[in-house]
């Protein structure tokens, strides 16, 4: 099996595809348009002139299970379209048989990644544990699993604020 990076566009600020000399990258469209920095954008340019980086749409099927998941873990509110397509087909891929690890600097897709058993890669090295999200009362503290991003407090009628319900250390 073929071992393939699935890099976000922070991923391409950084040097961390140049240190991997002999590897295979792949993102989405979307990611691409989203890199504006131009040493960022020069480096895609060089990776798809060279054949090492492709581009490539994840199915509607990966992405539906994808935000239903999203959901689930708590992170959709902070997932943007291009997260959850970024990790949809890192998901597809895995079902196809390669074997994806995902790249990116962003907690909440490295969180609902590793909620899917994908592996992942932080270059920066600072994602440590994963998280599921609740909403918490920051007058009274009450706590729910609930996962709409925003509700009042059933006890005080307060906005509730995401928190970290529970923690698991990275396996
Ligand atoms: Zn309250």
């Amino acid at each position: 099996m073929t071992r393939i990076y699935v890099i976000d566009a922070g991923v391409l600020i950084s040097t961390w595809t140049d240190k991997k000399k002999d590897a295979s990258f792949i993102t989405t469209p979307g990611i691409i348009q989203e890199v504006r920095n131009r040493l960022s954008k020069f480096r895609a340019e060089t990776l798809f002139l060279l054949e090492k980086m492709q581009q490539r749409e994840p199915s509607h099927d990966a992405i539906a299970y994808i935000e239903s998941t999203a959901t689930q873990t708590g992170d959709s509110s902070v997932l943007s379209k291009n997260d959850i397509d970024l990790i949809a087909l890192a998901y597809m891929l895995k079902n196809e048989g390669f074997e994806p690890t995902l790249v990116s600097t962003d907690f909440a897709v490295l969180n609902t990644a590793s909620q899917l058993n994908l592996p992942i890669i932080d270059p920066n090295d600072k994602f440590s544990q994963r998280i599921t999200w609740g909403l918490k009362c920051p007058a009274c503290n009450y706590k729910t699993k609930s996962r709409a991003s925003s509700v009042e407090c059933p006890v005080c009628g307060t906005t509730m604020r995401r928190t970290p319900l529970k923690k698991n250390k990275k396996s």
